[in-house]
């Protein structure tokens, strides 16, 4: 099988399972993958890689070609930026061992949030947003987000995130991830592609993005999201012109979590301009095609 021409694919390297903070099993998410018509498909889910076999088996057994995949969490300039990893080896030691570390902190830091909640009234958010956790290790602000919608504080979890999760409110708690240069590395080394998500999202001024781009290709970072569920129209402009500028590989992928949540569905996103060197041609090698 070969793909061509190169950017009319619709490839979904960015989503999440209940291994992470995602509400569908690795099973239902490629059997969804598959409905709606992905041709290539990678299960991201944050800081973890428990799901990847299954993912693997379950895309390649309805006849989807399938990438190795990964969300890591890191910290750079004092913000979480989020580096996605393509086509590594997921036994890879350094790999398993440095997303155990990232995970590690993360059960202290929901106690504090919960704590900080508990001091604006809304209280047992510890105990209740870890029955919406799918891996013990893995609780993260989209767990919490869905209990209090559940206890009727929001309406919706983006609402639960303006007032209550994010920088400056009361279930904010400022976290120390993996540093750019072990996440990039993490991935390089174990055969892989490391990839900028959402670069739209963080809130950089033009020279800390520079610095981020810098840095992320100087540790041997390849690839940048343009076309991903959070990004506007102009982002897509914008991002292609910077992944020309940096000469990097451009990816694809909807960072779906949830039929409930998200906006934008698998493979339901525009292609990837045909000017665009696409991720999938620097991974050809590490495609694992149904037999
Ligand atoms: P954490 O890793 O615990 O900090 O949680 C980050 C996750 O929260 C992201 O991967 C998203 O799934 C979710 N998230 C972050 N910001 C928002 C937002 N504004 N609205 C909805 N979900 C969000
Ligand atoms: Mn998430
Ligand atoms: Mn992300
Ligand atoms: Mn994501």
């Amino acid at each position: 099988m070969n793909f061509s021409p190169a950017g009319v694919l619709n490839a979904d390297l960015h989503c999440h399972s209940n291994v992470s903070d995602g509400t569908l099993s690795p099973e239902d998410l490629a059997a969804r993958a598959r409905a709606n018509g992905v041709q290539l498909w990678a299960l991201t889910d944050h800081d973890e890689v428990g799901g990847q076999h299954r993912a693997r088996a379950a895309a390649l057994s309805l006849g989807l070609p399938y990438l190795t995949g990964t969300e890591i969490s890191v910290t750079f300039a004092g913000e979480t930026v989020h580096i996605v990893g393509l086509g590594f080896d997921p036994d890879d030691a350094a790999v398993v061992e440095g997303l155990a570390r990232t995970r590690a902190g993360r059960r202290a830091r929901a106690q504090e949030m919960a704590e900080g909640l508990a001091r604006v009234g809304i209280h047992g958010a510890y105990e209740g947003a870890l029955k919406y956790v799918g891996n013990p290790e893995l609780i993260s602000r989209t767990h919490f987000a869905r209990f209090l919608v559940e206890v009727g504080a929001c309406r919706d979890t983006q609402e639960v995130f303006r007032k209550y999760l994010t920088e400056g409110k009361p279930g904010y708690v400022p976290h120390r991830w993996a540093s750019l240069r072990d996440a990039v590395g993490w991935i390089v080394n174990a055969g892989g592609v490391a990839v900028v998500a959402h670069p739209g999202r963080y809130k950089f001024t033009v020279n800390e993005e520079y610095a981020l781009f810098s840095e992320f290709r100087e540790f041997g970072g390849r690839g940048v999201e343009v076309v991903t569920g959070s990004h506007t129209q102009q982002d897509y402009v914008k991002y292609a012109a910077l992944a020309e500028e940096f000469g990097l590989y451009a990816s694809r992928g909807s960072d779906f979590h949830s039929p409930d949540e998200s906006h934008t569905d698998l493979g339901a996103l525009p292609y990837l301009s045909g000017t665009l060197r696409p991720v999938w041609e620097a991974l050809a090698d590490r495609i694992q095609w149904p037999s």
